[in-house]
């Protein structure tokens, strides 16, 4: 689904990402973890097309398809879902209205009419009972005064409604309390499926706990250093990351 081969970027002249490379199948979770300043949250903004970040060597394979010339919203629509995609408060925009719209350009990308009114109502009823957000929330603004684990909800209710091929779930290290984290984990479990896959990046363990990866890859100096099957983050809370490095 995702295939990912000697990945070099760069940001001001300097290297970040010194050769990533990484197999993503259908069906597949996959966790990255690794020290603050490896490279992780520069791992998935390069993957969804931040034009900070200069790709200087290696591919971005989705489905076939080399993402290098794509913007960041085609590779949206092309079904790459980044967490903190949207992470402004948009006051007087609902949760509702913005993903409507969010779907409507998605659809007129591929040639498509806006989706009928109808089944979008049913679509955001479905995906709001699966992750039982009330109605309330849906017609809050944006972002607005939202807590941690109010924008996770928000987020997790996008990615369910945009209903990626490949989510990435950049978990940064502060703020997270353990509600947001499992609002995050119960989303993600719910929203897996055997046609999609998950990459969540994490600097702690904890988070994998209700996230069971099926492989953990230890990123390092802008390098993968270790992969390992779930234990592996098991060993890593012992042992810490100068263990890896
Ligand atoms: P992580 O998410 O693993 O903590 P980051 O990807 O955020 O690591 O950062 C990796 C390295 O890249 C750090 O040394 C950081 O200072 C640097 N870096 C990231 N983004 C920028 C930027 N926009 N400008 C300059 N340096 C950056
Ligand atoms: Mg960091
Ligand atoms: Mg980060």
């Amino acid at each position: 689904m995702l295939t990912i081969k000697n990945l070099h970027a760069s940001v001001e002249d300097k290297e970040i990402l010194k050769g990533i490379n990484l197999e993503v199948k259908a069906g597949e979770v996959h966790a990255i973890m690794g020290p603050n300043g490896a490279g992780k949250s520069t791992l998935s903004s390069v993957i969804a097309g931040n034009e900070n970040f200069e790709v200087t060597e290696g591919e971005i394979i989705l489905e076939g398809e080399d993402l290098a010339d794509l913007a960041p919203e085609e590779r949206a629509h092309k079904g790459i879902f980044m967490s903190f995609q949207y992470p402004v408060e948009i006051p007087g925009v609902s949760v509702t209205n913005f993903i409507k719209t969010a779907i409507n350009e998605s659809r007129k990308a591929k040639g498509l009419e806006d989706m009928p009114a109808n089944e979008m109502l049913k679509l955001i009823k479905e995906k709001s009972e699966l992750l039982e957000i009330d109605r309330k929330f849906l017609s809050r603004s944006l972002n607005e005064g939202f807590s941690g684990g109010e924008k996770k909800r928000n987020e997790i209710f996008q990615m369910a409604m945009l209903d990626p091929k490949v989510a990435i779930l950049d978990e940064t290290d502060s703020g997270l309390d353990i509600d947001a984290l499992r609002i995050v984990a119960n989303g993600v479990n719910k929203l897996k499926n055997e046609n999609n896959a998950v990459i969540v990046i994490t600097h702690y363990q904890r988070l994998l706990d209700y996230i069971v990866p099926d492989f953990v890859h230890v990123l390092h100096d802008g390098k993968i250093v270790k992969t390992g099957g779930k234990e592996l983050a098991l060993e890593l809370e012992e042992k810490g990351y100068d263990w890896v490095k």
